[in-house]
Protein backbone atom coordinates (compact mmCIF):
# COMPACT_ATOMS: atom_id res chain seq x y z
CA UNK A 1 0.00 0.00 0.00
CA UNK A 2 0.94 3.23 -0.66
CA UNK A 3 1.37 6.07 2.22
CA UNK A 4 -1.33 7.99 0.80
CA UNK A 5 -3.60 4.79 0.96
CA UNK A 6 -2.13 3.81 4.29
CA UNK A 7 -3.19 7.12 5.72
CA UNK A 8 -6.76 7.08 4.28
CA UNK A 9 -7.30 4.38 6.35
CA UNK A 10 -6.23 6.23 9.48
CA UNK A 11 -5.64 9.86 9.31
CA UNK A 12 -8.50 12.80 9.81
CA UNK A 13 -6.61 16.45 7.91
CA UNK A 14 -6.88 19.46 8.68
CA UNK A 15 -8.82 21.75 7.04
CA UNK A 16 -10.12 18.79 4.88
CA UNK A 17 -13.88 17.42 4.04
CA UNK A 18 -12.30 13.75 4.70
CA UNK A 19 -15.46 12.34 2.52
CA UNK A 20 -15.39 14.62 -0.81
CA UNK A 21 -11.28 14.96 -0.42
CA UNK A 22 -8.88 13.78 -2.86
CA UNK A 23 -6.38 10.93 -1.81
CA UNK A 24 -3.28 12.85 -0.06
CA UNK A 25 0.05 13.58 -1.94
CA UNK A 26 2.71 11.52 -0.22
CA UNK A 27 5.64 12.90 0.33
CA UNK A 28 9.35 11.30 0.99
CA UNK A 29 12.04 13.80 0.90
CA UNK A 30 12.13 17.59 0.18
CA UNK A 31 14.89 19.94 -0.91
CA UNK A 32 15.67 24.04 -1.80
CA UNK A 33 11.80 24.77 -3.17
CA UNK A 34 11.11 21.34 -4.24
CA UNK A 35 8.97 18.41 -2.49
CA UNK A 36 9.53 14.81 -4.07
CA UNK A 37 6.37 12.67 -3.33
CA UNK A 38 6.22 8.87 -3.51
CA UNK A 39 6.19 8.21 -7.33
CA UNK A 40 9.12 10.60 -7.60
CA UNK A 41 7.61 13.30 -8.58
CA UNK A 42 9.62 17.15 -8.49
CA UNK A 43 7.00 19.04 -7.14
CA UNK A 44 7.65 23.64 -6.75
CA UNK A 45 6.35 24.48 -3.53
CA UNK A 46 4.68 27.86 -4.75
CA UNK A 47 3.25 28.08 -1.07
CA UNK A 48 6.27 27.60 1.14
CA UNK A 49 4.35 24.50 2.61
CA UNK A 50 1.22 26.68 4.19
CA UNK A 51 3.85 29.80 4.03
CA UNK A 52 6.28 28.37 6.66
CA UNK A 53 9.34 27.40 4.37
CA UNK A 54 11.42 30.80 3.99
CA UNK A 55 15.18 29.62 3.12
CA UNK A 56 13.98 26.43 1.16
CA UNK A 57 13.26 22.80 2.54
CA UNK A 58 16.20 21.03 4.59
CA UNK A 59 18.22 24.01 4.31
CA UNK A 60 22.26 22.82 5.43
CA UNK A 61 22.74 25.54 7.14
CA UNK A 62 19.94 24.96 9.96
CA UNK A 63 19.93 21.11 9.80
CA UNK A 64 23.12 21.57 10.94
CA UNK A 65 22.84 23.69 13.49
CA UNK A 66 19.63 21.96 14.94
CA UNK A 67 21.77 18.30 14.64
CA UNK A 68 24.18 19.87 17.09
CA UNK A 69 21.89 21.14 19.00
CA UNK A 70 20.42 17.53 19.13
CA UNK A 71 23.33 16.19 20.76
CA UNK A 72 23.67 18.62 23.71
CA UNK A 73 20.53 19.67 24.78
CA UNK A 74 16.98 18.46 23.50
CA UNK A 75 14.46 19.86 25.93
CA UNK A 76 14.06 21.11 29.46
CA UNK A 77 11.36 22.70 31.06
CA UNK A 78 11.14 26.67 30.72
CA UNK A 79 10.07 27.49 33.77
CA UNK A 80 13.08 27.82 36.95
CA UNK A 81 15.32 27.02 33.68
CA UNK A 82 16.89 28.33 30.80
CA UNK A 83 19.16 27.59 28.15
CA UNK A 84 21.23 29.14 25.15
CA UNK A 85 19.13 28.83 22.01
CA UNK A 86 16.70 30.80 23.65
CA UNK A 87 18.79 33.39 25.17
CA UNK A 88 20.65 34.01 21.56
CA UNK A 89 17.24 33.59 19.50
CA UNK A 90 16.21 36.66 22.03
CA UNK A 91 19.03 38.48 21.38
CA UNK A 92 18.82 38.20 17.73
CA UNK A 93 15.58 38.40 17.39
CA UNK A 94 15.06 41.77 19.15
CA UNK A 95 17.91 43.17 17.47
CA UNK A 96 16.28 42.93 13.97
CA UNK A 97 12.76 44.10 15.95
CA UNK A 98 11.24 47.91 16.07
CA UNK A 99 13.28 49.27 19.54
CA UNK A 100 10.38 49.30 21.87
CA UNK A 101 10.19 45.66 21.46
CA UNK A 102 12.07 44.53 24.33
CA UNK A 103 11.11 41.17 25.63
CA UNK A 104 10.49 37.70 24.55
CA UNK A 105 7.46 35.06 25.33
CA UNK A 106 8.13 31.76 23.66
CA UNK A 107 5.04 29.25 22.64
CA UNK A 108 4.85 26.50 20.27
CA UNK A 109 2.42 28.15 17.52
CA UNK A 110 0.97 31.53 15.85
CA UNK A 111 -2.78 30.64 17.52
CA UNK A 112 -0.68 30.44 20.66
CA UNK A 113 1.25 33.51 20.03
CA UNK A 114 -1.81 35.49 19.44
CA UNK A 115 -3.40 34.10 22.36
CA UNK A 116 -0.43 34.98 24.44
CA UNK A 117 -1.14 38.84 23.08
CA UNK A 118 -4.36 39.00 23.66
CA UNK A 119 -4.12 37.82 27.93
CA UNK A 120 -1.14 40.28 27.70
CA UNK A 121 -3.55 42.86 27.14
CA UNK A 122 -6.61 41.95 28.47
CA UNK A 123 -4.06 41.23 32.05
CA UNK A 124 -2.30 44.48 31.46
CA UNK A 125 -5.56 46.06 32.34
CA UNK A 126 -6.95 44.03 34.62
CA UNK A 127 -3.58 44.54 37.01
CA UNK A 128 -3.83 48.47 36.36
CA UNK A 129 -6.75 48.38 38.18
CA UNK A 130 -9.29 49.71 35.91
CA UNK A 131 -10.02 47.20 33.33
CA UNK A 132 -10.82 47.34 29.93
CA UNK A 133 -12.46 44.18 28.44
CA UNK A 134 -13.31 44.89 24.72
CA UNK A 135 -11.28 44.11 21.96
CA UNK A 136 -10.93 45.63 18.47
CA UNK A 137 -10.23 43.97 15.09
CA UNK A 138 -10.72 44.12 11.45
CA UNK A 139 -13.45 42.82 9.38
CA UNK A 140 -12.35 39.31 7.39
CA UNK A 141 -8.97 39.23 9.94
CA UNK A 142 -7.71 35.47 10.89
CA UNK A 143 -5.54 34.94 13.85
CA UNK A 144 -5.61 31.50 14.11
CA UNK A 145 -8.11 28.30 15.42
CA UNK A 146 -7.87 28.19 19.23
CA UNK A 147 -11.12 29.44 21.23
CA UNK A 148 -9.35 33.44 21.72
CA UNK A 149 -7.73 33.41 18.41
CA UNK A 150 -10.78 32.59 16.88
CA UNK A 151 -12.87 35.34 18.76
CA UNK A 152 -10.52 37.76 17.06
CA UNK A 153 -10.89 36.51 14.22
CA UNK A 154 -14.47 37.31 11.39
CA UNK A 155 -17.11 35.16 12.30
CA UNK A 156 -17.34 32.87 8.95
CA UNK A 157 -18.38 29.60 7.48
CA UNK A 158 -14.88 28.23 9.78
CA UNK A 159 -15.89 29.35 13.03
CA UNK A 160 -19.96 29.09 12.77
CA UNK A 161 -20.13 25.97 14.79
CA UNK A 162 -18.54 27.91 17.37
CA UNK A 163 -19.98 31.36 17.01
CA UNK A 164 -22.03 31.28 20.05
CA UNK A 165 -19.03 30.71 22.57
CA UNK A 166 -16.97 33.13 20.92
CA UNK A 167 -15.76 36.28 23.08
CA UNK A 168 -17.48 39.98 21.41
CA UNK A 169 -14.79 41.60 19.34
CA UNK A 170 -15.63 45.03 17.82
CA UNK A 171 -14.82 44.49 14.18
CA UNK A 172 -14.20 47.27 11.99
CA UNK A 173 -13.17 47.85 8.11
CA UNK A 174 -9.93 47.60 6.82
CA UNK A 175 -8.75 52.04 6.49
CA UNK A 176 -8.47 53.73 3.46
CA UNK A 177 -8.21 57.59 3.30
CA UNK A 178 -11.73 58.13 2.87
CA UNK A 179 -13.44 56.06 5.94
CA UNK A 180 -10.74 57.10 8.02
CA UNK A 181 -12.63 59.24 10.18
CA UNK A 182 -15.63 57.30 10.48
CA UNK A 183 -13.34 54.32 11.78
CA UNK A 184 -12.16 56.68 14.70
CA UNK A 185 -15.46 58.35 15.46
CA UNK A 186 -16.71 54.51 15.88
CA UNK A 187 -13.56 53.50 18.28
CA UNK A 188 -13.94 57.22 20.36
CA UNK A 189 -17.46 55.81 21.23
CA UNK A 190 -15.75 52.46 22.88
CA UNK A 191 -12.82 54.44 24.00
CA UNK A 192 -11.96 53.65 27.60
CA UNK A 193 -13.67 49.89 26.65
CA UNK A 194 -11.12 48.94 24.31
CA UNK A 195 -8.15 47.11 25.86
CA UNK A 196 -6.15 46.29 22.49
CA UNK A 197 -6.56 46.48 18.68
CA UNK A 198 -5.07 43.36 16.64
CA UNK A 199 -4.45 43.15 13.51
CA UNK A 200 -2.70 41.63 10.11
CA UNK A 201 -0.38 44.85 8.89
CA UNK A 202 -0.58 45.23 5.49
CA UNK A 203 -1.78 42.07 4.32
CA UNK A 204 -5.13 39.69 5.29
CA UNK A 205 -3.91 36.47 4.33
CA UNK A 206 -6.43 33.79 4.89
CA UNK A 207 -9.18 36.34 4.09
CA UNK A 208 -7.33 35.67 0.52
CA UNK A 209 -4.26 38.11 0.65
CA UNK A 210 -6.48 41.59 0.91
CA UNK A 211 -3.59 44.17 0.77
CA UNK A 212 -3.85 47.53 1.94
CA UNK A 213 -1.97 51.33 2.51
CA UNK A 214 0.68 51.51 5.58
CA UNK A 215 -0.13 55.22 5.41
CA UNK A 216 -3.98 54.58 6.40
CA UNK A 217 -2.83 51.46 8.68
CA UNK A 218 -0.29 54.31 10.57
CA UNK A 219 -3.10 56.52 10.97
CA UNK A 220 -5.31 54.27 12.62
CA UNK A 221 -2.78 53.01 15.14
CA UNK A 222 -1.67 56.56 15.86
CA UNK A 223 -5.16 57.74 16.82
CA UNK A 224 -5.40 54.12 18.93
CA UNK A 225 -2.11 54.91 20.93
CA UNK A 226 -3.94 58.71 21.78
CA UNK A 227 -6.63 56.38 23.35
CA UNK A 228 -4.47 54.23 25.22
CA UNK A 229 -5.86 50.97 23.46
CA UNK A 230 -2.91 48.87 23.33
CA UNK A 231 -1.52 47.71 19.45
CA UNK A 232 -1.09 43.52 19.24
CA UNK A 233 0.46 43.54 15.26
CA UNK A 234 0.39 39.81 14.58
CA UNK A 235 3.61 39.47 11.99
CA UNK A 236 2.84 35.50 12.04
CA UNK A 237 2.34 35.74 8.42
CA UNK A 238 4.38 39.02 7.02
CA UNK A 239 7.11 38.68 9.29
CA UNK A 240 10.83 37.30 8.31
CA UNK A 241 11.49 38.85 4.77
CA UNK A 242 7.84 38.27 3.53
CA UNK A 243 6.89 41.78 3.11
CA UNK A 244 10.38 42.09 1.51
CA UNK A 245 11.44 44.09 4.12
CA UNK A 246 12.34 42.06 7.24
CA UNK A 247 9.03 42.45 9.29
CA UNK A 248 5.84 44.71 8.05
CA UNK A 249 6.69 46.86 10.85
CA UNK A 250 9.38 48.15 8.98
CA UNK A 251 6.96 49.54 6.00
CA UNK A 252 5.09 51.48 9.29
CA UNK A 253 5.99 54.54 11.33
CA UNK A 254 3.70 53.37 14.27
CA UNK A 255 5.14 51.06 16.75
CA UNK A 256 2.93 48.09 17.88
CA UNK A 257 2.54 47.49 21.83
CA UNK A 258 3.44 43.33 21.13
CA UNK A 259 4.19 41.60 18.34
CA UNK A 260 3.35 38.01 17.49
CA UNK A 261 5.67 35.44 15.40
CA UNK A 262 5.69 31.78 13.88
CA UNK A 263 5.75 30.55 10.56
CA UNK A 264 8.61 31.76 8.76
CA UNK A 265 10.12 32.10 12.38
CA UNK A 266 12.33 29.01 12.36
CA UNK A 267 12.82 28.70 8.63
CA UNK A 268 10.04 26.25 8.45
CA UNK A 269 11.58 23.34 10.28
CA UNK A 270 9.90 23.13 13.47
CA UNK A 271 7.15 24.85 15.22
CA UNK A 272 7.54 27.88 17.46
CA UNK A 273 5.96 30.91 18.30
CA UNK A 274 6.87 33.79 19.97
CA UNK A 275 5.02 37.16 21.05
CA UNK A 276 7.03 40.02 22.10
CA UNK A 277 6.15 43.17 24.42
CA UNK A 278 7.42 46.69 25.46
CA UNK A 279 8.67 47.62 28.50
CA UNK A 280 5.64 48.96 30.09
CA UNK A 281 3.58 45.70 29.18
CA UNK A 282 6.29 43.54 31.20
CA UNK A 283 6.23 45.66 33.79
CA UNK A 284 2.96 45.76 34.86
CA UNK A 285 2.98 42.58 35.87
CA UNK A 286 5.95 42.70 37.95
CA UNK A 287 4.53 42.62 41.66
CA UNK A 288 5.20 41.38 44.69
CA UNK A 289 1.25 39.91 44.52
CA UNK A 290 1.50 36.71 42.85
CA UNK A 291 -1.65 37.44 41.10
CA UNK A 292 -0.18 40.11 38.83
CA UNK A 293 1.73 37.17 37.10
CA UNK A 294 0.89 36.13 33.66
CA UNK A 295 -0.11 32.40 34.08
CA UNK A 296 0.59 30.84 30.79
CA UNK A 297 3.04 28.51 29.49
CA UNK A 298 2.83 24.97 27.02
CA UNK A 299 5.29 21.88 27.88
CA UNK A 300 7.28 22.67 24.78
CA UNK A 301 8.00 26.20 25.41
CA UNK A 302 11.04 27.63 24.11
CA UNK A 303 12.33 23.87 22.57
CA UNK A 304 15.70 24.10 21.86
CA UNK A 305 15.94 22.74 19.11
CA UNK A 306 12.76 25.18 17.95
CA UNK A 307 14.73 27.94 19.06
CA UNK A 308 18.38 27.03 17.31
CA UNK A 309 16.61 26.79 13.88
CA UNK A 310 14.84 29.90 13.97
CA UNK A 311 18.40 31.40 15.46
CA UNK A 312 19.70 29.94 12.34
CA UNK A 313 16.88 31.19 10.04
CA UNK A 314 17.70 34.50 11.30
CA UNK A 315 21.34 34.36 10.41
CA UNK A 316 20.51 33.33 6.82
CA UNK A 317 18.13 35.68 6.31
CA UNK A 318 20.06 38.70 7.00
CA UNK A 319 22.87 37.08 4.35
CA UNK A 320 23.34 39.82 1.42
CA UNK A 321 22.53 36.54 -0.52
CA UNK A 322 18.88 36.41 0.46
CA UNK A 323 18.27 40.19 0.73
CA UNK A 324 18.87 39.69 -2.92
CA UNK A 325 16.83 36.45 -3.29
CA UNK A 326 14.02 38.41 -2.41
CA UNK A 327 14.87 41.77 -4.52
CA UNK A 328 14.54 39.37 -7.15
CA UNK A 329 11.14 37.38 -6.39
CA UNK A 330 9.97 40.98 -5.73
CA UNK A 331 11.11 42.06 -9.23
CA UNK A 332 10.13 39.25 -10.94
CA UNK A 333 6.12 39.39 -9.63
CA UNK A 334 6.60 42.87 -10.52
CA UNK A 335 6.54 42.18 -14.43
CA UNK A 336 4.54 39.24 -13.95
CA UNK A 337 1.62 41.40 -12.59
CA UNK A 338 2.47 44.35 -15.38
CA UNK A 339 2.51 41.41 -18.17
CA UNK A 340 -1.06 40.02 -16.92
CA UNK A 341 -3.06 43.53 -15.67
CA UNK A 342 -5.68 43.70 -17.49
CA UNK A 343 -6.13 40.07 -18.89
CA UNK A 344 -8.91 38.26 -20.13
CA UNK A 345 -10.00 36.16 -16.75
CA UNK A 346 -8.21 38.41 -14.30
CA UNK A 347 -10.21 40.33 -12.00
CA UNK A 348 -7.23 41.66 -9.97
CA UNK A 349 -3.69 40.96 -9.50
CA UNK A 350 -2.02 42.57 -6.76
CA UNK A 351 1.73 42.34 -5.45
CA UNK A 352 3.23 42.93 -1.21
CA UNK A 353 6.66 42.13 -1.54
CA UNK A 354 7.36 38.41 -2.14
CA UNK A 355 3.51 37.81 -1.71
CA UNK A 356 1.60 37.85 -5.56
CA UNK A 357 -2.31 37.00 -5.33
CA UNK A 358 -4.27 37.08 -8.78
CA UNK A 359 -7.76 36.88 -8.60
CA UNK A 360 -9.70 35.22 -11.31
CA UNK A 361 -12.91 35.74 -12.69
CA UNK A 362 -15.47 33.29 -12.28
CA UNK A 363 -19.06 32.06 -13.86
CA UNK A 364 -20.54 31.09 -10.33
CA UNK A 365 -20.09 32.18 -6.67
CA UNK A 366 -16.56 32.85 -5.93
CA UNK A 367 -15.66 32.28 -1.77
CA UNK A 368 -13.29 29.32 -0.45
CA UNK A 369 -15.89 26.80 -1.18
CA UNK A 370 -15.99 27.09 -4.78
CA UNK A 371 -15.55 24.41 -7.27
CA UNK A 372 -13.12 26.72 -9.04
CA UNK A 373 -10.75 26.20 -6.12
CA UNK A 374 -10.83 22.57 -6.35
CA UNK A 375 -10.53 22.28 -9.78
CA UNK A 376 -7.11 24.86 -10.02
CA UNK A 377 -5.87 23.01 -6.92
CA UNK A 378 -5.92 20.02 -9.19
CA UNK A 379 -4.97 21.85 -12.48
CA UNK A 380 -1.78 22.77 -10.49
CA UNK A 381 -0.98 19.65 -8.85
CA UNK A 382 -1.15 17.65 -12.10
CA UNK A 383 1.69 20.20 -13.59
CA UNK A 384 3.46 20.05 -10.23
CA UNK A 385 3.10 22.93 -8.42
CA UNK A 386 1.85 22.95 -5.09
CA UNK A 387 -0.27 26.06 -5.46
CA UNK A 388 -3.43 26.36 -3.02
CA UNK A 389 -6.05 28.66 -3.80
CA UNK A 390 -8.36 30.48 -1.40
CA UNK A 391 -11.64 30.07 -3.25
CA UNK A 392 -10.70 32.13 -6.75
CA UNK A 393 -7.26 33.79 -5.39
CA UNK A 394 -4.15 32.02 -6.52
CA UNK A 395 -1.29 32.91 -4.52
CA UNK A 396 2.51 32.66 -4.90
CA UNK A 397 4.91 32.67 -2.18
CA UNK A 398 7.97 31.03 -2.63
CA UNK A 399 10.75 29.85 -0.76
CA UNK A 400 13.27 32.43 -1.51
CA UNK A 401 15.55 30.46 -2.95
CA UNK A 402 13.07 29.68 -5.54
CA UNK A 403 15.15 29.87 -9.00
CA UNK A 404 14.23 32.86 -12.11
CA UNK A 405 13.26 29.41 -14.08
CA UNK A 406 11.18 27.97 -11.55
CA UNK A 407 9.28 30.91 -10.69
CA UNK A 408 8.76 31.40 -14.75
CA UNK A 409 7.61 27.65 -14.68
CA UNK A 410 4.67 28.60 -12.08
CA UNK A 411 3.87 32.04 -13.48
CA UNK A 412 3.53 30.03 -17.21
CA UNK A 413 0.94 27.57 -15.18
CA UNK A 414 -0.82 30.38 -14.07
CA UNK A 415 -1.36 32.01 -17.39
CA UNK A 416 -2.18 28.66 -19.20
CA UNK A 417 -5.10 28.16 -16.11
CA UNK A 418 -6.45 31.53 -16.87
CA UNK A 419 -6.97 30.59 -20.82
CA UNK A 420 -8.45 27.46 -19.46
CA UNK A 421 -10.37 28.23 -16.43
CA UNK A 422 -12.05 31.83 -17.69
CA UNK A 423 -15.67 32.38 -18.34
CA UNK A 424 -15.27 34.03 -21.52
CA UNK A 425 -13.38 30.43 -23.14
CA UNK A 426 -15.79 28.37 -21.73
C1 LIG B 1 -1.53 31.37 10.18
C2 LIG B 1 -1.81 32.55 11.00
C3 LIG B 1 -2.06 32.45 12.38
C4 LIG B 1 -2.15 31.13 13.09
O1 LIG B 1 -0.94 30.44 13.10
P1 LIG B 1 -0.92 28.86 13.33
O2 LIG B 1 0.52 28.53 13.52
O3 LIG B 1 -1.50 28.26 12.09
O4 LIG B 1 -1.75 28.58 14.54
C5 LIG B 1 -2.24 33.62 13.10
N1 LIG B 1 -2.19 34.82 12.49
C6 LIG B 1 -1.96 34.96 11.18
C7 LIG B 1 -1.90 36.32 10.58
C8 LIG B 1 -1.78 33.84 10.38
O5 LIG B 1 -1.58 33.97 9.06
Amino acid sequence: MSLAERDAQIIWHPYTQMQTAVMPTGITSAKGACLYDEEGNEIIDAISSWWVITHGHCHPYITSRVNAQMQKLDQVIFAGFTHEPAVVLAEKLLRILPGNQQKVFYSDNGSTAVEVALKMCLQFWFNSGAPRKKILAFENGYHGDTFGAMSVSSRSAWTAPFDQLLFETMFIPLPTAGNIHLLKAKIQEYEDELACFIYEPLIQGSAGMIMYEASALDQLLEFCKGNQILLIQDEVFTGFGRTGKHFAADHLIQQADIMCFSKGLTGGLMPLGVTTCTDDIYNAFLSQDKLKTLFHGHSFTANPLACTAAAASIDLLLQQNTQDNIARICQQHRLFREKLAGRQGVKDIRQTGTILAIEFYTAESSGYFSNLRDALYSYFLERQILLRPLGNIIYILPPYCIDNQQLQYVYDAIESALAEFSPHHR
